[in-house]
């Protein structure tokens, strides 16, 4: 396996395979591997020939009082993680090599995907993310590239901008992968104290619960609302940011549950550790 700095020696590698015959998918990534991760990763491999995982953590996407500097980092152990699946290439740039001059330039997704969601408590985030994808798909020029459906406003924001831009690179999104009591994956479940990670398990308990609930014949979004807020409070130090029923296209909010449905939750622990989660409710799409 290779590890590449440079975002020049990168774009001419992605070349050199090209010119092979050889396709390339690729799984950006902020590094500190979990099974999430390696799953992309994996999948990227039965999809193309080559795998290439850039690892950067991208400080354009943090807000100012947000986890950048604390963000957990192991260089070593990704390494030995990314290569035990087969990854040809790790490409993990300096900052100071993917924003030279300081950025002059931004790709803004339009608000009807960016406006909602994660875009109210992180101003700025999606732009950030939607600008460093557009750069490393430049630089590293795959045919295709797989997404974290945990992310899934992500996804959506990357969907888009890849019609919109006319990047001809493939998007293919990846099931939330979890741990066994159903706890989503995160690199930040690493900041989780004993106590706190019980309570992080509100999450899921609440997509679990509305499924039981849309089950019974609920689907009034707004009730249901209610009902998972007290639920989530429910859990020592948990603090809601949203819990939205949107239409997995538009994300859009929708008044009454359907099969297109998805309950997208961030909650926050003590003030401190941010998660997100997300599924579909109605057991049409389960
Ligand atoms: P990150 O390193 O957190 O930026 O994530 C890199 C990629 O992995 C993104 O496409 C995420 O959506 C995806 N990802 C992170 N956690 C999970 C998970 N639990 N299941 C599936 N994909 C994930």
């Amino acid at each position: 396996m290779k590890i590449i700095r440079s975002p020049q020696e990168m774009t001419v590698w992605s070349q050199e395979q090209a010119l092979a015959g050889r396709t390339i998918g690729f799984v950006p990534t902020m590094g500190f591997f979990h099974e999430g991760h390696l799953a992309l990763m994996r999948r990227a491999g039965e999809l193309a020939d080559q795998v290439v995982v850039s690892l950067f953590v991208n400080p354009t996407q943090f807000g100012p009082q947000e986890d950048l500097t604390a963000y957990p980092r192991d260089f070593e152990r990704d390494q030995a993680l990314a290569d035990s699946v087969g990854v040809e290439v790790i490409f993990a740039p300096e900052a100071e090599d993917m924003y030279p001059y300081g950025a002059k330039t931004a790709v803004t997704v339009g608000e009807e995907l960016t406006g909602q969601l994660c875009g109210t408590s992180r101003p700025g985030h999606f732009t950030g993310v939607a600008t460093v994808v557009s750069k490393l798909f430049n630089i590293v020029r795959p045919d295709l590239a797989v997404f974290g459906e945990k992310d899934f406003q992500q996804l959506a924001v990357i969907r888009q901008m890849t019609t919109d831009l006319n990047f001809g690179v493939k998007i293919i999104g990846h099931p939330v992968i979890r741990e066994k009591d159903g706890l989503a994956m995160s690199s930040r479940n690493t900041y989780l104290q004993p106590k706190e990670r019980e309570s992080a398990l509100s999450l899921f308990r609440a997509l679990a619960m509305a499924r039981t609930l849309v089950a019974e014949g609920k689907r009034d979004a707004a009730q249901l609302t209610v009902e998972l807020e007290r639920f989530i409070l429910s859990f020592p130090g948990t603090a809601v940011d949203y819990i939205s029923f949107v239409d997995q296209f538009t994300l859009q909010p929708v008044a009454e549950v359907n099969k297109d449905t998805v309950l997208a939750l961030a909650v926050k622990i003590n003030g401190r550790v941010r998660l997100i989660d997300n599924g579909f409710v109605d057991e049409k799409t389960l």
